[in-house]
């Protein structure tokens, strides 16, 4: 197999898993108990039931078919395994059980959940199952998201989106493609060098492209919804900075870079929530490939670009700044200005 044929033969895989673990994160999101299969992890994150069965179904699916992958993701069956009762392993136990319509063990589901890979692969998967968990328990956007990386390069992502609309304002309405079937959200893919589409459940496949608009009057400013991910102060003062009339468009998780990239906003500007904070990489790594494959710049807010070889975070980066392009270099410019004027 070339390695043209691997990165496509990944992210086929990748996009398999995630679009059946999406099947379980829909099936809990619209349950009625949502909260009593949530828990907290270090540092206030909630972790769902969902999050764990979303993980485990992925990383089965990717065991099963890609032998030489290195495996980084956000969960681990320690926690769920601590818990003081054993109700939650159990539901997730559940959850992947049917969706999968066999046996499984509660040693197995651990097994897959905790699965690394080969540590000296080149190709590494960063895997959130569910990015964004607070809106998930909110009933609003999250993403399961996939990236590859090669040689530490990011090169693949899939982005499932189960509650945000197919397919946007600017594409061709899909009711008249007759396999078209709603109802999963949209999906987004990129491999690099090929583009970036989104898809719905089932139907045709849209290329996606970034909004190249230069006029700051029409320009919009993708936030996150919690104010503590990041410094919604400097997002405003950069607005009004440059006169950005497009308004903030505050949406969970990688969903943002799925808008950027099919030009429903032009840019998102995630500062660091305080100096000593460092970004997950599977909070970027699928985001980030769509986002570029789709025409977009990204890079930190000092216009560096990622360095996703240093970890499960971004110890060399602060913050990130994905724009639609054309005013990329003078949004890093105003917030160095911006910078040095608060301090
Ligand atoms: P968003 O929905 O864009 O706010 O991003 C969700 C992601 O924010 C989660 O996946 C977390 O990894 C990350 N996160 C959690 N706490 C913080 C924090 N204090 N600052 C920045 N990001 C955070
Ligand atoms: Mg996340």
């Amino acid at each position: 197999m070339s390695a043209q044929q691997e990165l496509e033969f990944v992210i086929d895989t990748a996009y398999s898993g995630a679009c059946r673990a999406a099947q379980v994160t829909q099936r809990v999101q619209s349950g009625q108990n949502l909260r009593s299969g949530a828990s907290a992890k270090a540092g206030d994150e909630p972790v769902t039931i969902a999050d764990y069965a979303s993980q485990a179904l992925i990383l089965r699916e990717i065991q099963r078919s890609c032998k030489n992958v290195r495996i980084i993701s956000e969960e681990a069956s320690s926690h769920l395994r601590a818990q003081t009762s054993d109700t939650l392993l159990e539901q997730v136990r559940e959850l992947v059980a049917d969706a999968l319509r066999i046996e499984v063990t509660r040693d197995q589901l651990c097994e897959w959940i905790d699965y690394v890979g080969d540590e000296h692969a080149s190709i590494a998967l960063t895997i959130d199952p569910i990015d964004g968990t607070k809106g998930f328990l909110r009933g609003e956007q999250y993403a399961i998201a996939i990236g590859v990386l090669r040689e530490g390069e990011p090169v693949g992502g899939v982005l499932v989106c189960p509650k945000l609309s197919f397919p946007g304002p600017n594409y061709p309405d899909p009711s008249g493609d007759p396999d078209f079937r709603d109802g999963g959200g949209t999906t987004f893919v990129a491999q690099i060098g090929k583009g970036a589409y989104q898809q719905p459940q089932r139907g045709q496949v849209y290329r996606i492209r970034a909004n190249p608009t230069t006029d700051p009057k029409h320009v919009r400013v993708l936030a996150s919804v919690e104010a503590s991910h990041g410094d919604p102060k400097l997002v405003d003062d950069l607005i009004a900075d440059l006169g950005l009339g497009g308004g903030k468009v505050r949406v969970d998780s990688q969903v943002k870079y799925g808008i950027l990239a099919r030009g429903e906003a032009e840019i998102y500007l995630r500062p660091r929530s305080k100096p000593t904070w460092r970004d997950h990489v599977w909070d970027h790594v699928a985001g980030v490939v769509i986002a570029k494959e789709a025409g977009a710049r990204v890079t930190d807010m000092d216009g560096k670009e990622l360095d996703f070889r240093a970890g499960r975070r971004l110890e060399n980066n602060r913050g990130v700044l994905a724009t639609h392009g054309p005013m990329h270099d003078r949004i890093v410019e105003a917030l160095a200005h911006l910078e040095s004027r608060a301090t």
